[in-house]
């Protein structure tokens, strides 16, 4: 009957992490509760992500005698958040983000561990950890899911061991960064993948899902344990008020239209516009593309931001995505997000003048916001930026689609990506002929980063020289594991363009989620997470998992709130 059904509590729109963990626990708190989502699948980018979750003073880190503390943890995102940080808003996430995990860990399907050795991001800033604050989920298995599987948004290749074999964050760092007991550990995953025979005659896909699809999954198996629906290919369109009151949803599903109410409250969790080119245009930094966006095609097109400003309330960091450069792959629906292989020693990204304007391994929020911000102070283009490595580093590293050349060499690539996905040639100038890069500013990029890279100084922006950056280099490399000579032929080149995993501006909420306006009223029945909503992390990226975790954990907060609250 509830396919037919148009009165609810509480309306959840969207079906990312943060919205699907406000249903769950809005549904513990005896309120009915509906899901709507545009989709033919559910989980949203959540779903195609790493799923990694920042939250400070976590129980995890603390049982394995992790140190952290409240106050740190607030003078950390205070200072890395561009004085764009509410504090009353932070305030709100470290009170309730540890609880939030222990409370879906007690209650629900959801399973993390720590990630002790993903370091926050910003390790020169007071507050900083060298690790224990990510989390990373528990492989999940998908056979508990039953027919629903069908509709789960599939994670990306590139988030799979092979583009097929689920694995956790934990063991992706063992094999990137070429810990002791790598090969064996990548071994033992793929025997266990391929002697799984009962799950093999049945799919192609990894009986067990890791990253941010064992998230989604665990989530969406807690909501059918309570029997919560989840209409897919159900599209928001606007808001229904009574006067200043938000009282439902206008929704269209499968081609019908409906008005939904909904008795105690709407939490918005659509996402951002990143999908959405007109506003792009409207209010990201120039040039801009939703083609470079490494989130899912089509759906987040920012409905839900503009029916929260057709009914009154104030934006915040609109200028801003949580930036990430891509590589665009020829047949892949969507660009790879760089994140890991910016760091490995050898790799170096060059932009129009042949000039490196940032350390390659920073944060991927600030490495995109480089591409942009220092365009004009180094006279070049840094849209797009090119990625230049030697034989020596294709051999033995991946650099997006392209796995190791000891694995997958030159003659077993798609043809079609020379030209298009990577470009090379014998010598660094003809290179940079091939790819319209200045050769003598790239000839002295390279002389200059093969000396840092004898000395393990890079002496004009520092790369190495925080644990953080260190995360993703190579344990071997010495003295400098992020620092390595480019010199043999032949050159390769690939494109990174300045992409994002979604946008980080929104509607303004207050600290119980709630949709303001200008005048920091509350909007009567109306939340907003995720990235729906302005980031409490302000302009900042503190740390694996700064995305999902708010998301989940507003998600909470609102569910919360109107239980609470009539
Ligand atoms: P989504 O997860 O996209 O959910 C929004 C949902 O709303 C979608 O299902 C969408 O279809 C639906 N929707 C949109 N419009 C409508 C409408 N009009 N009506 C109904 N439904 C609608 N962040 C982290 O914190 N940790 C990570 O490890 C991490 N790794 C990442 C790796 C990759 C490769 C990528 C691309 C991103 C990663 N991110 C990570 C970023 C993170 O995934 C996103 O910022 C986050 O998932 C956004 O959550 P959301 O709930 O706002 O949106």
């Amino acid at each position: 009957q509830d396919q037919s059904r148009t009165e609810w509590d509480v309306i959840v729109v969207g079906s990312g992490a943060g919205a699907m963990t406000s249903a769950v626990v809005a549904a513990d708190q005896g309120l009915s509760v509906l899901v709507v989502e545009k989709s033919e699948k559910f989980g949203g980018t959540s779903a195609i992500s790493g799923g990694g979750i920042w939250i400070p003073n976590n129980h995890y880190f603390a049982a394995k005698g992790g140190k952290d503390s409240y106050d740190k943890a607030l003078q950390y995102i205070l200072a890395a958040g561009g004085g764009k940080a509410d504090e009353t808003k932070v305030r709100a996430y470290l009170d309730h983000a540890p609880e939030m995990i222990k409370y879906l860990e007690e209650k629900s399907r959801v399973r993390y561990a720590v990630a002790e050795k993903y370091p926050d991001y910003y390790q020169h800033l007071p507050g900083a950890l060298p690790g224990g604050r990510s989390l990373d989920p528990e492989l999940f298995d998908t056979s508990t899911l039953g027919d629903e599987l069908e509709n789960l948004r599939r994670p990306s290749p590139s988030t799979l061991l092979m583009g097929r074999i689920a694995w956790t964050a934990r063991d992706a760092h063992v094999a990137m960064a070429r810990e002791r007991g790598w090969r064996l550990k990548v071994l033992g995953l793929m025997l266990r993948y391929k002697f799984d025979f009962k799950w093999r005659k049945k799919s192609k896909f990894d009986r067990r899902a890791g990253l941010g699809s064992s998230l989604v999954c665990a989530l969406r198996a807690s909501l059918l344990d309570r029997k919560v629906p989840l209409w897919l290919k159900t599209d928001f369109r606007e808001l229904v008020l009574d006067g200043d009151r938000v009282i439902g949803v206008r929704v269209v599903r499968e081609g019908r239209a409906l008005t939904l109410t909904a008795r105690r409250g709407v939490i918005l969790g659509a996402g951002g516009f990143e999908q959405n080119q007109a506003l792009r245009e409207k209010y990201l930094p120039q040039p801009t593309k939703t083609a470079w966006s490494a989130t899912p095609p089509g759906n987040n097109t920012g409905a839900a931001l503009e029916a929260g400003m057709a009914a009154g309330a104030a934006t915040d960091l609109l200028e801003w995505a949580w930036w990430a450069p891509t590589i665009a792959v020829v047949g892949e629906d969507k660009p790879r997000g760089v994140f890991a292989e910016r760091a490995f020693p050898g790799a170096i990204v060059v932009n129009s003048l042949g000039k490196r304007f940032c350390n390659e391994a920073q944060g991927y929020l600030e490495f995109g916001d480089a591409m942009y911000k220092d365009r004009d102070a180094t006279g070049g283009k840094n849209v797009p930026a090119w990625c230049i490595f030697d034989a020596h580093f294709r051999f033995n590293y991946a650099m997006g689609p392209l796995m190791p050349a000891q694995i997958m060499p030159d003659s077993r690539l798609r043809k079609e990506w020379l030209g298009s996905v990577y470009w090379k040639a014998d010598t660094l100038d003809e290179l940079a002929r091939q790819i319209d890069v200045d050769p003598a500013g790239l000839r002295e990029t390279v002389a200059k980063m093969n000396a840092y890279a004898s000395s393990g100084k890079d002496a004009d922006f520092g790369r190495g020289d925080s644990v953080f950056d260190r995360y993703y280099g190579d344990v071997n490399v010495k003295p400098n594991p992020c620092l390595a000579p480019v010199q043999k032929g032949p050159f390769y080149a690939m494109r990174m363009d300045a992409g994002d995993i979604g946008t980080k501006g929104g509607l303004l909420t207050d600290a119980q989620a709630r949709v303001v306006r200008a005048d920091g009223t509350p909007i009567e029945g109306l939340y907003a997470i995720g990235n729906t909503s302005a980031s409490v992390m302000g302009t900042a990226y503190p740390g694996a998992g700064a995305t999902i975790g708010p998301a989940m954990t507003f998600g909470y907060i609102a569910a919360h709130h109107i239980a609470a609250n009539a």
